[in-house]
């Protein structure tokens, strides 16, 4: 695992372990793809660890259980379709449900196998239902011995607030594009290749890692840029047939949407002077009004489809009616 940056955040949790003030729940909160969750697990998995308290020894049983997923002790918790429903359904539809929270709290009347913790990661957890949240309510509020709870999530508000407040609080920021590419390169990327994807990760180690893996994920990517900065000058006819391909598969339009937003704020920063030399993704050649214009209505648009019934499809025609 990758664990890039967010030294604070890692040093607080270690000084808890020091001083065995571990908390029974914890809301890491904060940009997609940061590296939340690898923090959350390199942290149950020090928790556990019969060698160390410093750095997982990555040697030990537990250390080689949390590394092969099948430690005893451990939960994670993700976003799931409705159960009974075709998995490859891309359509959307996906919460962490009561289900699971079920799962959770059986888990948790046991005992920890050994001397540990008994930990459980929820994972995109601003997709909890209501009635997962209410049971999780339950759970926090009759804290257990040994037992650790990280609900990992982009926002707090996501979640319900008396969840938020019985929770540590802790904040992840997006990490600084030269950290990426110095992790990049410690790992034996080639320089070009580390920079490129530092580039277009926008300070997400999580999606830097991804491109690396899946080097057509970096150009698909680099296409979307692209096909928004072409559809700004394409007839409308071309701009609604986008609208309604990207609005059938839910991912990949929440994607499009994300990137959009983090290639118009790094074309603003290079419009404002910063790192003019090095920016080497597709250019569009816009005045900063327009972009800061531009954002504005993709950030609209986002919460639009996010947060209301609004029909994606007609959300994104205007989207792309006002580029
Ligand atoms: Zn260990």
């Amino acid at each position: 695992m990758l664990l890039v940056g967010h030294k604070e955040q890692w040093e607080y949790l270690k000084r808890s372990i020091e001083n065995n003030r571990v908390a029974h729940a914890y809301l890491f909160y904060g940009p997609s793809n940061i590296g939340k969750r690898t923090v959350a697990m390199e942290f149950v998995k020090l928790l556990n660890c019969h060698n160390s308290d410093i750095r997982p020894c990555g040697k030990c049983v537990s250390c080689k259980n949390f590394e092969n997923g099948i430690h005893p002790d451990l939960l994670v918790l993700k976003p799931e379709p409705p159960e009974n429903s075709d998995k490859n359904d891309k359509s959307g539809n996906l919460a962490v449900r009561i289900n699971q929270i079920d799962k959770l709290k059986s888990g948790f009347s046991l005992s920890p196998s050994d001397s540990g913790y008994k930990a459980a990661i929820i994972d995109g957890a601003g997709a909890m239902t209501y009635d997962a949240q209410g049971s999780l309510l339950k759970i926090l509020e009759e804290p257990k011995g040994k037992a650790v709870i990280i609900i990992v999530a982009e926002q707090a508000d996501q979640l319900l607030s008396t969840i938020v407040s019985r929770c540590q609080l802790m904040r992840f920021d997006l990490i600084q594009r030269e950290h990426i590419k110095e992790s990049l390169e410690k790992g034996n990327v080639p320089k070009k290749t580390a920079e490129e994807i530092s580039w277009l990760s926008f300070g997400r180690p999580g999606l830097a890692v991804e491109y690396y893996k899946n080097p057509e994920l970096a150009e698909l990517q680099k296409k979307r840029i692209g096909d928004f900065v072409k559809l700004s000058k394409a007839p409308l006819v071309t701009r609604f047939k986008y609208a309604e391909s990207l609005a059938k598969d839910t991912e990949l339009m929440y994607s499009s949407i994300d990137i959009w937003i983090s290639y118009f704020r790094e074309l603003l920063l290079e419009s404002l002077g910063k790192d003019k030399n090095h920016f080497i993704l597709p250019a569009a050649d816009w005045s900063k009004i327009k972009i800061r214009n531009i954002i504005r209505i993709i950030e609209k648009i986002r919460f639009i489809i996010k947060t209301t019934n609004a029909n994606p499809r007609l959300a994104l025609e205007v989207l792309f009616m006002k580029i």
